[in-house]
């Protein structure tokens, strides 16, 4: 098979970031890799117009919880899905909470939501990394780490060749010319010279991590490959090396709560909250570190800090307490010296049951994160950390006065408890918010940031006028995505060029920058 490429229908993300959705059809199967819902501007193909019913999928593939990568899975069931849905083991632990805060959105009611989760929950597998298995037809899977959020993988797919061309079924993918990928499609691929030529190899990167990212382990190296699906979101830019990052947070988070203000940071539930509350954790035992050296002199007052009567009880944590002191080792993180007493809230439901799963799976995380552990502290909880569950105490956080530092959701503004916060604190010059996602145009978020700007600037909040007089921050690098020279280093990192990449999951303009440097580094785009 030299074409392998017509047997691909990218029916979501194909050149913007949301949305992710392939069909893969091969050897008499449908086999699908996730099935996300599209945001703001961008666009999928309506299930309608697919080439196959979703009753015909044989299997669907998620590469990670993300609601623009499995968004759509109860759509897919409620058309009559029946086939199996592969995942690593995190990754199905998170499906449910992630859907079923998606499904709350929808004009559903509870009743049929349950039902649909339980039919997930029925339908799903959870698989070990770096393990062979096999599907129908002879083909096998393997997963292997993405390094971007818990649980995140990309996909193999080992597929025989052995008269496959007669044998598919679904020869004809043109003739629904909508759908079709691209005019690259038509090009000839290497095959991969260490494989033999009895099989195709295939790759779906799914999500890449940056990094270094907290807590999770950087990615695996890809075996060679026939042809590479890989994302391109950070394709064009390059992240903040993550120490300078941790600095900068702790820097301005200390300046920030320097006059007893509040620091509101909008963050995405899954990946991005996790990745907070660790990195303040390692700047919190930073700090008490210090202290123990006898370094307390240098620390600056902040006004009252976490007072000794608990004004806070009830909005305890539900990851385990911590014990023993943290063990610290990277000087630059000393800089929150004068926060570490501060409280921090995490006011968000679903971000609390994402931040257990993270908390419980330590067999996921990276070689630092483990060694914290094991060495008597939990590198996602601290004495600070409170978990705000119910409404009734995201109210009474609500009168609680500063210095605190609250999370909440959702991670553009466009909804969810930070509204609340917002409406409440924007106009007080004490507070401020720090963006650490991206901002999609026409979002809330997007709008605090440009306004903030101006003289006079304000936002629209549920169809209130709210000044913008905080300080607003924008830090870079906590995204999850890896950057392009990560990208360009994970290719690399394969022991052989892979025959051919194709580029999705990106906007036009990142995809043609990094195809331009794979172009002059020698592979095939
Ligand atoms: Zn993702």
């Amino acid at each position: 098979m030299n074409q392998i490429d017509q047997f691909i229908t990218h029916l979501g993300a194909e050149h913007n970031v949301t949305g992710s959705c392939h069909l893969l059809q091969v050897n008499g199967l449908n086999i699908m890799v996730d099935c996300g819902i599209a945001q703001g501007k961008d666009h999928v193909i309506p299930m309608d117009a697919w080439p196959v019913s979703p009753s015909r999928v044989n299997y669907l593939f998620l590469t990670h919880a993300h609601i623009d990568h499995i968004g759509r899975v109860p759509e897919l069931v409620q058309r009559g899905f029946k086939g199996e849905i592969i995942a690593t083991h995190a990754t199905k632990a998170l499906l449910e909470p992630m859907l079923q805060d998606a499904m709350s959105f929808s004009d559903m009611t509870e009743d049929q939501a349950s039902k649909i989760l339980e039919t997930i929950d029925d339908l799903s597998w959870g698989f070990e990394y770096d393990q062979y298995f096999d599907l129908k037809s002879g083909i096998k899977f393997k997963l292997g780490r993405a390094g971007h959020i818990l649980g995140s993988c990309f996909i193999r797919f080992e597929i025989p060749n052995d008269s496959s061309e007669t044998r598919n079924p679904f020869p004809a993918i043109s003739t629904v010319p909508p759908v079709i990928s691209s005019k690259a499609r038509n090009l000839p691929i290497n095959h991969s010279k260490s494989k033999t030529q009895n099989s195709f190899s295939i790759v779906f990167s799914g999500d890449l991590g940056a990094s270094n990212t907290p807590i999770l382990p950087d990615p695996d190296i890809p075996e060679p490959c026939d042809l590479l699906i890989m994302e391109s979101t950070y394709g064009d830019r390059y992240h903040e090396d993550r120490k300078q990052r941790t600095k900068r947070l702790g820097e301005i988070l200390t300046r920030a709560l320097f006059d007893g203000g509040k620091v509101f940071i909008p963050a995405f539930s899954l990946g991005r909250t996790q990745e907070l509350i660790y990195e303040i954790d390692r700047l919190v035992g930073a700090s008490l570190l210090a202290k123990e050296r006898g370094l307390t002199s240098t620390r600056r007052s902040v006004g009252p800090l976490c007072p000794t009567e608990n004004k806070y009880q009830g909005l305890t944590p539900g990851i385990p307490e911590t014990s023993e002191p943290p063990v610290i080792s990277n000087e630059c993180e000393k800089s929150f010296n004068s926060t570490s007493e501060i409280p921090v809230f995490i006011d968000s439901p679903l971000g609390l049951k994402i931040t257990k799963i993270y908390s419980s799976l330590s067999e996921y995380w990276d070689r630092e994160a483990k060694e914290i552990l094991r060495n008597g502290d939990h590198p996602i909880d601290f004495d600070h950390l409170y978990a705000v569950e119910n409404y009734k105490d995201h109210l009474r956080l609500m009168e609680i006065p500063g210095p605190a530092v609250i999370i909440a959701g959702s991670g553009m503004c466009t909804g969810g408890r930070i509204i609340d916060h917002l409406k409440a604190g924007l106009e007080d010059p004490k507070n401020d918010v720090f963006f650490v996602g991206y901002q999609a145009s026409g979002t809330p978020g997007r709008d605090i940031i440009k306004y903030s700007q101006r003289p006079g600037g304000y936002v629209n909040l549920n169809g209130e006028k709210i000044f913008i007089r905080a300080g607003i921050h924008t830090l870079t690098g906590y995204s999850a995505h890896a950057d392009q020279n990560d990208l360009i280093e994970w290719v690399q990192s394969m022991p052989e060029k892979p025959g051919r990449i194709k580029l999705v999951h990106g906007e036009p303009e990142a995809q043609q920058t990094l195809k331009n440097r794979l172009l002059h580094l020698g592979y095939v785009v």
